[in-house]
């Protein structure tokens, strides 16, 4: 008997209260169940994770002065990868030797953004060492096929690339997007940096607006940015004397941290905290006085460069 309720118990509590002690205890067991199914359920209908095939390596050159970037860029199950905009063989071609002889790669492209000589300028020397095609812009040296905006080519069995033009920087220049299953990255060489833009040395406002905040934009906010500079500090000291945000002050702490910001924002991120993709923002309009986006980007530009 001891440790069980004598028979007559609940007697004692009067039937109104019974019925909500039970209406109470039903409930909780109802949501105790609930919450077990959903845990099973999520389970067993849990996707297996996709194996991701695409591996990006950064190549920095000219560190101190013009903080470039070249990308290896590998498809993991069968070894194909492409070279991007590999300008100073002396700090690639160590890398790219060391990958092909060991077996690590079967490299197939080089793949320039731009014609520009610390992009594109690295070809002729490459080519010494490795027979391959040049993916680029109609201007970059020794080009082999300039892809029409939005074809595609495939790396190996796992990336698709699109390629985007985005004349404004030069009128040659390429965006290439990669996918990979879940996996987004895009090259963006000189026309969107991290928090910035590229200088508009062949083209004007209408088009930098386009490459940003329409075919650039138009890309998935989870797609990972990988510019042609580490610029990253200059731009965030800009856009603060621009705007006091929050997504500018986070970017200004991660620059701050860390000497390298490529891959680490997205498309989504950019919309944030750069800017010339934010030139429908009212507070930027009162600003450079100016309400029209083309007339924003242009003015944003023109500060930048007098800063
Ligand atoms: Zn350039």
């Amino acid at each position: 008997m001891s440790g069980s309720l004598p028979s007559n118990s609940t007697c004692m509590i009067p039937t109104q209260s019974r019925t909500i002690l039970i209406i109470v205890v039903m409930t909780l067991l109802a949501a105790t169940a609930k919450r077990f199914s959903s845990a099973f359920t999520s389970r067993s209908i849990a996707k297996p994770k996709t194996s991701r095939a695409m591996h990006v390596q950064s190549i920095p050159m000219w560190e101190g002065t013009g903080n470039n970037y070249a990308y290896l860029v590998t498809d993991d199950k069968s070894k194909e990868a492409v070279v991007i905009d590999p300008a100073n063989p002396p700090e690639v071609l160590p890398v790219l030797n060391e990958k092909t002889e060991s077996g690590a790669i079967k490299l197939t492209k080089i793949i320039n953004t731009h014609h520009h000589h610390d992009h594109a300028g690295g070809n002729v020397e490459i080519l010494k060492h490795f027979n391959l095609p040049i993916v680029g812009g109609k201007d970059c040296t020794e080009v082999t096929t300039t892809p029409d905006h939005k074809s595609q080519f495939t790396i190996g069995e796992s990336i698709k690339v699109t390629a985007l033009h985005t004349p404004c920087h030069t009128q040659d220049s390429i965006c290439y997007f990669f996918e990979d299953g879940s996996e987004r990255v895009v090259f963006t060489g000189d026309t969107l940096f991290i928090g910035g833009c590229g200088r508009f040395f062949e083209g004007n406002a209408t088009e930098m607006h386009k490459a940003l905040n329409e075919t650039l934009a138009a890309l998935p906010d989870d797609t990972k940015v990988y510019p042609g500079h580490e610029y990253t500090k200059g731009n965030v000291r800009f856009a603060k004397k621009v705007l006091d945000d929050e997504a500018i002050r986070k970017l200004d702490e991660y620059s701050q941290a860390n000497k390298e910001t490529q891959g680490k924002f997205t498309i989504g991120d950019e919309k944030k905290h750069n800017v010339f993709m934010r030139v429908n923002d009212k507070n930027i309009h009162d600003l450079v006085g100016q309400t029209e986006p083309v007339a924003v980007m242009k003015a944003l530009r023109e500060m930048k460069d007098r800063s």
